[in-house]
């Protein structure tokens, strides 16, 4: 049986989590927390990456840090992880979805303008499958309308957009580490912050509401509860783990990017023959091999495909039935517009196994038996 996914291992994990427990410093903000922050500082170049424990903690945090409120409105796409709508709505925010784009499954930055009321605080980009949203477009907007732009780039890690790291083009962005990510700490994330003046509060609210993080630095003599605050930061075993893989993220990288450059050029030729389609990478954005689909005709087509890969060893799978169509994103959110392709794009949505460690020949043979489901 081919697995869909198997979280990344590197072989340096056990020996970096033992020195975390040598270290007698197996809370947040050990030796390797901070190694991993200040590798994702170096990679991304974002003035602060904060280490959490998971994108979506990453995502409240920056809720918490652009002080949305009820009655506030947020936009986002409704093909996206429950976790993106989860932490405005956390904050009593109504969620204001707006259709995808076919090619990329990103949100379609020309219905943004239109979703916009004077409630509206945030707008929400999802970096689908690593491959970025075009951002200059929802940067512009955002300036003109004085809104907070917040990237949910869980997917994003290593990826660009105009030779700019996803998660460091709007206000703050989100990294998720899950297991199902490119690298992982089991469960964790990351906030990455842009701008200078966010930062403190942003430590703070982190750390329970204390500013324990300048009392660690030596800033101050003691600390004390400042503000409102939560506990977001993981265990440094947890980051022992990630950063085993971070040491190893460009050969971990490449290793997806072959597989999904195999991938892609073993079913050209049913993407020429307009039986299936592939994922579409515009002009100016560089990926991270997070994903590799196809999309089958319609919805039955789909449930046959995965069965017929299932009956051959293959698990391959599909996700995210869109926010709006789901009881809390019934309560909790509204769609402005018409869903063109939200629903009908996720219905055609297959994804193929993809992991560090998959082999060549393993995806020569999941190539072979797409193509023979559609001979
Ligand atoms: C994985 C994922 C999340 C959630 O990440 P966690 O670290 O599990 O909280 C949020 N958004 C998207 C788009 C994701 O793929």
């Amino acid at each position: 049986m081919i697995n869909f996914n198997v979280p990344p291992y590197t072989g340096k994990e056990m020996e970096y989590i033992k020195k975390a427990v040598e270290n007698q410093k197996i809370c947040g903000d050990g030796e390797f927390t901070r190694k991993c922050n200040a590798w994702l500082e170096e990679k991304t170049g974002t003035i602060k990456c904060l280490l959490t424990t998971s994108c979506t903690h990453a995502t409240e945090l920056a809720a918490l840090l652009t002080d949305i409120k009820e009655g506030d409105e947020v936009i986002m796409p409704a093909y996206t992880f429950v976790s993106t709508a989860d932490a405005f709505v956390l904050r009593g925010a109504k969620v204001v979805f707006v259709d995808i784009r076919p090619d990329t499954m990103n949100i379609d930055e020309n219905l943004i303008e239109n979703a916009i009321t004077d409630r509206t605080k945030a707008i929400v980009p999802v970096h689908y499958a690593g491959i970025s949203c075009e951002m200059d477009k929802i940067m512009e907007i955002a300036n003109k309308h004085h809104l907070f732009v917040i990237e949910d780039a869980a997917q994003g890690i290593m990826s660009t957009y105009k030779g700019k790291a996803l998660g460091t083009i709007g206000d703050f962005g989100c990294f998720s580490f899950h297991e199902t990510k490119n690298y992982s700490m089991g469960e964790g994330g990351a906030l990455l912050i842009k701008n200078e003046c966010d930062v403190e509060e942003a430590e703070i609210i982190r750390e329970k509401g204390t500013n324990r993080s300048k009392f660690f630095r030596g800033q101050i003599d003691k600390y004390t509860w400042v503000n409102y605050g939560s506990s977001y930061l993981p265990s440094d075993m947890n980051a022992a783990y990630l950063y085993a893989q971070l040491e190893m993220a460009d050969e971990i990288n490449e290793a997806r990017l072959s597989i999904w450059n195999q991938y892609r050029e073993g079913l050209q030729e049913l993407s020429d023959a307009g039986k299936i389609a592939l994922p579409f990478v515009p002009e100016g954005c560089v990926h991270n091999a997070h994903m590799f689909y196809i999309k089958a005709k319609d919805l039955e087509e789909r449930t046959r495909l995965i069965a017929f890969l299932k009956k051959n060893g293959i698990l391959a799978v599909f996700h995210y039935i869109p926010l709006h169509t789901a009881p809390a994103g019934q309560k909790f959110g509204r769609f402005h517009g018409e869903d063109n392709y939200t629903t009908r794009e996720s219905e055609r949505l297959c994804r193929l196994p993809m992991y560090y460690g998959l082999q060549k020949d393993q995806v020569d043979y999941i190539i072979g038996k797409v193509r023979e489901f559609y001979a």
